[in-house]
């Protein structure tokens, strides 16, 4: 089935990135979340990233202006009923996916895939929640999605060779460079080496050895990252680091290398998330 209308649930940091992407392929896009202003807040992200391209000269006004028309937001889930693929992007919490894929499954067509962009979790489980689960597929992305060129994609116990090869096919579409997952397993490739590094980054500022900003001119000078730790999670969202971190630890048998530090903990209940806050690590070294 050729793919011509695309339907992204969630318009928050990734939702968003993802829609103008494929809404970029010419593909029609209907991008869902939950509340108007939610919407709303996907759909000025876009257009101030599209701005910014023709400010640079990297695309002519009329351009952008098509790209947005090509994007439909709504907080009506029906809406999707007619799209020819679906990649969910809402919070990283495991019930919340599972009834979001219960009724897609309802709602869509059979032969449609749904893809997840699940950081860290199972897509047996995301799958199980539908009667398609050889139609389900993750479509991990990365943060910023129109601008990091990585998707893993990852087979649930089910998903079938035709479900990773259309969805392989669309990621590259969206000029990305794919790598296939083979098992089902907490975090895939990126992020099963990334949350360790950045668990380790806060143990050592909790232990007093080096400041936020040491640790990160250390990473990114000794290493060669584009990136330090502190920055990283400011960026993606300090909470998604936790929950990931979280995850593994129920998933993969409770190792302690995986405890989220108290420091970690401290900065969840105090609310400062990084990206949807604006506060984060930075705000916190001051
Ligand atoms: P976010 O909090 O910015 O956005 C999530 C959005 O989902 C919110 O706007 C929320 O209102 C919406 N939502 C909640 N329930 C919904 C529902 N039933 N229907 C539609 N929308 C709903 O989170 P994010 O950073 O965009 O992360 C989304 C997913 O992408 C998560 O699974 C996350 O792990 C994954 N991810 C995040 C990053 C990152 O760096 N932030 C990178 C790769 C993958």
């Amino acid at each position: 089935m050729e793919i011509k209308k695309i339907g992204v649930v969630g318009a928050g940091a990734m939702g968003n990135g993802i829609a103008q992407m494929a809404a970029q392929i010419g593909c029609e896009v209907v991008m869902r979340d939950i509340k108007d202003e939610f919407v709303q807040r996907g759909i000025k992200s876009i257009d101030r990233f599209l701005a910014r391209s023709v400010e640079k000269g990297k695309m002519e006004a009329a351009e952008k202006d098509a790209i947005l028309g090509r994007i439909k937001g709504t907080t009506d889930l029906s809406l999707l009923k007619d799209v020819d693929f679906v990649i969910e992007a809402v919070i990283e919490n495991l019930e919340l996916k599972r009834s979001v894929f219960r009724e897609l499954d309802e709602l869509c067509s059979p032969e449609v895939i749904l893809a997840s962009n699940t950081s860290s979790m199972s897509l047996t489980e995301i799958a199980a929640a539908t009667k398609r689960p050889e139609k389900v597929c993750g479509m991990h992305f990365f943060n910023p999605a129109p601008l990091m060129r990585l998707v893993e994609i990852i087979r649930g116990y089910s998903t079938n060779d035709e479900t990773v090869k259309t969805t392989t096919e669309l990621a590259k579409k969206m000029g990305k460079v794919t790598v296939e997952v083979k098992k089902d397993s907490p975090g895939f490739i990126v992020n099963r080496i990334m949350i360790p590094h950045m668990l380790e980054a806060i143990k050592i500022v909790e232990e007093g050895i080096a400041s936020i900003e040491d640790v990160d001119t250390a990473v990114k000078n000794g290493l060669n990252y584009p990136m330090g730790p502190f920055e990283l999670m400011d960026l993606t969202g300090i909470d998604i680091a936790y929950f990931v971190a979280e995850y593994f630890y129920k998933e993969l048998n409770k190792e302690s290398k995986w405890v989220s530090p108290n420091l970690l903990k401290t900065m969840i209940r105090a609310n400062k998330l990084g990206r949807k806050t604006g506060g984060g690590w930075y705000e916190y070294s001051k």
